[in-house]
């Protein structure tokens, strides 16, 4: 089936959305027209952030220049009411909308985080405000966190999860996908690419296509990516074929050594070290251009990572078994080249 319902929402959706975070990499031209493409071919799901700097400006003035009509979901990182609702005023304005069909709080780490969030002035009631005003139609919660997302289906207090899941990160479908079907919460399926570790479009696509239920929104910068994407879409021939099973297997087993899952895990480490932002680097710059390393937290994490005593505490604790000491070390000395490069 190419068309889904986000749980209780009500939404009538494409199975394949958009994602709004490469958009960000390209001129503003190019990202308009990749946005109206996508569109005209028929995206009727488009997802973007605060986060994202330029995306929701970019997704606004495509926005603009069709009637085509499309459901936006955006989001924002603040976990208190007062900061969502100003992050909300900002969306609005930048989306060029009079309001936002599903508005997330974005990137809820952990149990705390959590906790802030739904407490008193947490952005739930932000979120509760601004749906009571017709500001945003339907409230979701991101979070790379499976157990978390355990929780909050449990709860229920929100209409959506959005949760990691590809081939590399498969585990969402143990649990949370089908808990959260069967209370009714929709749930979009963010990093079909893993953040750039699977760089096959056809096998990404068509593993998460097939397993039903899931809303995907993998981002492109360009019209070609994204017409490379929609055709296995449209085609509607998800099953992968056991040459295809054998591929992902490959896939699996190359990434094995080198991919984190930013479980967080390995934390904490005596040196403070972001392990998971330090490991995951090269994907990272490669979807979000080398402007990436200069982004205050990396950058700070960057400099933390040069003080790794390799005393391999962080790998002991991996439950994926990565030489973390080792990927430190051979992911700065790429920054290094990398730096020198540009
Ligand atoms: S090996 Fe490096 S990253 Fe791991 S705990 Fe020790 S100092 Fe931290
Ligand atoms: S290095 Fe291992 S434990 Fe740490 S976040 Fe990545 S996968 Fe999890």
């Amino acid at each position: 089936m190419k068309r889904i319902i986000l749980g209780n929402t009500g939404l009538e959706i494409n199975r394949m959305g958009f994602g709004g975070i490469p958009i960000q990499r390209v001129k503003e031209k190019e990202a308009v027209d990749t946005v109206l493409h996508a569109i005209r071919s028929g995206v009727d799901f488009i997802d973007t952030s605060r986060a994202y700097n330029t995306s929701e400006r970019r997704i606004g003035r495509a926005l603009k220049e069709t009637d085509g009509k499309v459901v936006i979901a955006s989001k924002s990182q603040s976990k208190s009411a007062d900061g969502l609702l100003k992050d909300l005023e900002t969306s609005l304005k930048e989306l060029q909308v009079g309001h936002i069909d599903l508005y997330q709080t974005h990137f809820v780490r952990d149990e705390k985080d959590y906790r802030a969030v739904i407490g008193p002035n947490g952005a739930l009631e932000g979120l509760l405000k601004a749906k009571d005003q017709g500001l945003i139609h339907h409230i979701g919660l991101t979070s790379h966190s499976l157990d978390l997302l355990d929780t909050v289906i449990e709860e229920g207090l929100f209409e959506t999860v959005m949760a990691c899941f590809s081939f590399l990160e498969p585990a969402a479908e143990d649990n949370v996908i089908p808990k959260a079907l069967a209370k009714n919460i929709g749930v979009i399926a963010m990093k079909s690419f893993s953040g750039g570790m699977i760089d096959n479009s056809r096998l990404a696509l068509k593993f998460a296509l097939s397993r039903p239920g899931v809303v995907l929104i993998p981002g492109v910068e360009n019209k070609d990516l994204f017409d490379e994407n929609w055709k296995i879409f449209e085609s509607g021939a998800w099953e992968l074929t056991p040459g295809e099973e054998a591929e992902i297997a490959e896939i699996r087993k190359k990434a094995d050594r080198v991919f984190c899952r930013r479980c967080d895990y390995c934390q904490p480490c005596t040196e403070h070290i972001p392990i998971q932002h330090i490991l995951g680097i090269k994907s990272m710059v490669k979807r979000m251009g080398p402007e990436f390393l200069e982004r205050g937290m990396i950058k700070a994490g960057l400099e933390l990572a040069l003080n790794c005593t390799q005393c391999g505490e962080c790998a002991a604790r991996c439950p994926y078994g990565l030489p973390i000491p080792e990927l430190i070390r051979e992911n700065l000395e790429w920054v290094e080249d990398l730096e020198s490069e540009l």
